[in-house]
């Protein structure tokens, strides 16, 4: 089809023959990168504060949602926190069954405002409860590779 054709059946559109060169690079952007740094260097989990909302979030962010301000303070948070909410897996991202049911739980960590979502084990999922303490299980030093994954998953404290 020329430049100057016009698609009269738009059913001539839904099909490309052939290849399409595409590259493309993927980053954890310049708040993502430092967050996953941290992790991944020194168990450390960061994140940033706007002082007018009284906001820390975790995952941090370079700008605040509510009022827009650029955020560049860092805080360290605590490496335990609370369960807000959780969901039970049972198949994965192609429609398997999965060989054991994965938990996946909302955490607010203590210092944060926002939560983030990570893998709860070490727990039957009837045994979780909303509030309960949770901490974060490190890979070892070695193993890890600035991945939020670094964390291998959270557990229930004590
Ligand atoms: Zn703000």
């Amino acid at each position: 089809m020329g430049i100057l054709e016009k698609v009269a059946d738009n059913r001539e559109t839904k099909a490309w023959y052939g290849d399409i060169p595409v590259q493309h690079l993927y980053t954890a952007g310049v708040a993502g990168e430092r967050f996953l740094s941290e992790i991944r260097d020194n168990g450390k989990i960061l994140g940033t504060l706007c002082e007018k909302c009284n906001f820390v979030y975790v995952p941090p962010m370079i700008y605040c949602e509510r009022c827009f301000a650029r955020l560049t303070e860092w805080v360290p948070v605590s490496h335990k926190g609370v369960v807000e909410s959780f969901t039970v897996g049972y198949i994965d991202m192609d429609g398997k069954p999965l060989p054991e049911p994965r938990v996946m739980a909302v955490i607010n960590l203590d210092g944060a405002t926002s939560s983030l979502v990570h893998f709860l084990e070490e727990i039957e999922p009837d045994d979780i409860t909303f509030g309960m303490e949770v901490e974060a299980v490190f890979r070892p030093k070695g193993e890890r590779k600035g991945s939020i994954l670094d964390i291998s998953h959270f557990r229930p404290v004590g």
